[in-house]
């Protein structure tokens, strides 16, 4: 078995949860902590050092939410909220106060995993700070350097708000981008409600990319949250 150097911190007041998840945990080689409060988890916070957190957002102290606003004013460390389906709105008020990603319960150990990879890459990343001259999904690929979109090794020919669109997503392969968060990055401040803008950009967009737009295999439709372009 592979160890992870990472610590993970383990947000949660379900007893069956946390034992699914650090059960998980130790079988994929990570250390971590529990916590069943937020201040629990904010204390820990300060004393130990934690790579990343799994966060349940309905805790007994307090809002995990407000966990999110206090450790984004110090902290970028990767935070993955877990929280209960048909929560859409909570998810994405949660990804806009900073959080990275979510896990919608009853989730698996392979989606458990997965947003965990993603989230501990884009860490390894930004520390690394060394941008790839070239990112790939399947056969989409983005030059950075020449500015250029490919598809199966074809120039595509995107208007200027696509390739920002696609910029965007390539930047955040794997994560997925509330409709705010993509609205403001691409249009700035004070377009920040036209959705309707950003579903007609989008469609135009995989018209291009997606051999089946209405089944996309690249960029993917998280409902009533936003959009996540695959990490294959
Ligand atoms: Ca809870």
């Amino acid at each position: 078995m592979s160890r992870h150097e990472e610590i993970v911190l383990v947000v949660e007041d379900n007893q069956q949860i946390i034992n699914f998840i650090t059960y998980v945990l130790k079988q994929e080689g990570f250390s971590y902590l529990t916590s069943g409060t937020a201040q629990g988890a904010l204390s820990a916070m300060v004393s130990q050092h934690i790579d990343l957190m799994l966060l349940d957002l309905g805790l007994p102290d307090f809002d995990g939410m407000e966990v999110i606003r206090q450790v984004r004013e110090w902290s970028e460390m990767p935070i993955i909220v877990v929280s209960a389906r048909d929560q859409d709105r909570e998810k994405a008020a949660a990804l806009d106060a900073g959080a990275d990603d979510y896990l919608t319960k009853p989730f698996s150990a392979t989606e458990l995993m997965a947003r965990i990879r993603v989230a501990l890459r884009h860490l390894s990343q930004m520390a690394k700070n060394q941008p790839q001259p070239v990112s790939t999904v399947g056969e989409l690929s983005m030059d950075w350097e020449k500015h250029i979109v490919t598809l199966k090794g074809n120039e595509l020919h995107l208007t200027p708000l696509e390739y920002s669109l696609l910029s965007l997503l390539f930047k955040n392969i794997g994560k997925v981008l509330t409709t705010q968060n993509i609205l403001r990055e691409i249009y700035g401040v004070g377009y920040g409600t036209d959705t309707q803008a950003l579903r007609t950009l989008m469609a135009g967009l995989r018209r291009k990319i997606e051999e089946v737009p209405a089944k996309p295999r690249y960029i993917l439709t998280e409902i009533g949250v936003g959009y996540r372009l695959v990490d294959e």
